[in-house]
This record gives structure tokens, C-alpha cells and sequence, in this order.
């Protein structure tokens, strides 16, 4: 099994070292862990962001996970990458540090709408027909920039299920990432915590439209790393006709 939605301390809303993710996926039979912290982006101003890590972690971030990847080469592969909105004005920042660090992936979660600086949080209740358009515009923005390997949570936008033009939205999100053969993610976080997604909708959606989708625990805190609870996700949702796929593209 292989999970590439893997977070750390660093981001101030998970726990746990990299090391103990690791030891985890290694316990829980994995053979491939990808780290997707919360990726940190450069403001102009003096903004302290609390979701995500700081820009001065980078090279901390990098350097143990490197440094891990040699250590525990033989028992598990790790790859080294950012969970990334697509901040249009900051794409070039981004681009920068992809190739500085030698960046392994991206995945594309768009939490905020524009910065996490100014921009209103996607989760959350209320959300119009204006909002859900930017947040699928944005989406798509993100995918067709080629960067990134997959959507994390597509419908973590909290869409209104019973407006269809709202459902139009991510339904033109969803055939957008078919044209690109990007695979969309079935969330476990989102599942095993009740949250909103993935939703009903959602779910249909891509069976439908025949995506590729990808499980990923978005794993805040090592134990979420549960190889038995995944696995039980995994056969059900190809027994439920989902096109199920752990292959990601890697940007070095
Ligand atoms: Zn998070
Ligand atoms: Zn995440």
C-alpha cells in the first residue's frame, strides 16, 4: 500500500515526527510513504501563517526527511512533498523552490481563497455559487499548470448538494481532471471523521465520469496511518465500480 497525503508537526495543526509516520506506514505494511505537509508559501508582509509551516522550515523539512529517506531505504520508500494550494501571484515562488529542493510531488489542496492571508477558508459554511465557481476555477488553474499529482480533497469546499449549478461546478472540475488523467482523492481524514467530504455527490460524480481516484489518509498524527482501515476502503470502493489507482507522477 502507498499513501502520498502525509503531514507533520510543522504545519501547527498536526503532531508527530517524521520518524513516527514512518515507523507506522513500515508497521502497517506499507511500502511507500509520501510526505505532503501543509506547503509553506512567501507573503510580502509579516503574516505568521498557522496552518501551514513557516518559510524559514523549508530546509528543515527537506534535510530530515532526506536524511530519513537513506536511513530507512530498505524497509520503505519515501518520497518528499507539499500538500500546495495554487496561489496564482505566488505559482513562480513555488516553481523556485520545487526546483532548489528537488521536490518529488505536489497534490492540490485548495483550502483558501486566494492567501490564506486575506482569503476566506473553502471548509466552511456558507458557501455561494460565486465562491464554489473561484474554488473549482482555482482547482483548475492548478491542474492544468502540470505540477501537480493529484487533488486532495476536491469537495472540501463546502457546496450547497442540493443546488445544481453548484454541483455543475465540480462536476466541470471533475471532467477537467479526467481530460488531464489527474486522479481525485478519496479523503480518509474526511471519512473517518464525519467531516462533509467526501460527499455523497462527489462520490457519484466520479464513478460516473470514470476519474481515477486516489485514497489518501491526510494523515495529522502518525496512527492515521491505518493500512487495515485503507485497505477495507480500497476493496469496497473498486467493488462499488471506482477506478482505484496508488500511481502518482513525480516532478523530478
Ligand atoms: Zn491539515
Ligand atoms: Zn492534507
Amino acid at each position: 500500500m502507498k499513501n502520498y497525503h502525509t503531514h507533520t508537526y510543522r504545519c501547527h495543526h498536526a503532531i508527530g515526527f517524521e520518524k513516527d509516520y514512518i515507523e507506522q506506514a513500515i508497521d502497517q505494511g506499507f511500502t511507500t510513504l509520501g510526505f505532503s505537509d501543509h506547503a509553506p508559501w512567501h507573503y510580502d508582509s509579516s503574516f505568521k501563517p498557522f496552518m501551514r509551516m513557516d518559510e524559514t522550515d523549508i530546509d528543515d523539512y527537506i534535510f530530515t526527511l532526506r536524511e530519513l529517506r537513506e536511513t530507512y531505504k530498505d524497509r520503505i520508500d519515501i518520497k518528499i512533498g507539499f500538500e500546495a494550494e495554487y496561489f496564482e501571484e505566488k505559482m513562480d515562488w513555488m516553481k523556485e523552490v520545487i526546483n532548489r529542493y528537488h521536490i518529488d510531488y505536489l497534490i492540490l489542496g485548495n483550502h483558501y481563497d486566494g492567501s490564506d492571508e486575506d482569503g476566506r477558508y473553502y471548509g466552511m459554511p456558507p458557501q455561494d455559487l460565486s465562491s464554489v465557481t473561484r474554488y473549482c476555477d482555482q482547482v483548475i488553474k492548478g491542474m492544468e499548470t502540470g505540477l501537480f499529482s493529484y487533488v486532495a480533497h476536491p469537495d472540501v469546499i463546502y457546496y450547497n448538494q442540493h443546488d445544481q449549478r453548484q454541483l455543475a461546478q465540480l462536476e466541470r472540475l471533475c471532467h477537467k481532471a479526467k481530460e488531464l488523467d489527474i486522479p481525485l482523492e478519496f479523503n480518509m481524514l474526511g471519512y473517518l471523521h464525519h467531516r462533509h467530504y467526501p460527499s455523497t455527490p462527489y462520490l457519484k460524480m466520479v464513478r460516473e465520469i470514470g476519474n481515477k481516484m486516489i485514497v489518501g489518509c491526510d494523515a495529522h498524527e502518525a496512527s492515521a496511518i491505518d493500512g487495515k482501515k485503507m485497505k477495507t476502503v480500497i476493496d469496497r470502493l473498486k467493488q462499488e465500480g471506482f477506478l482505484l489507482t496508488d500511481e502518482i507522477f513525480f516532478l523530478q
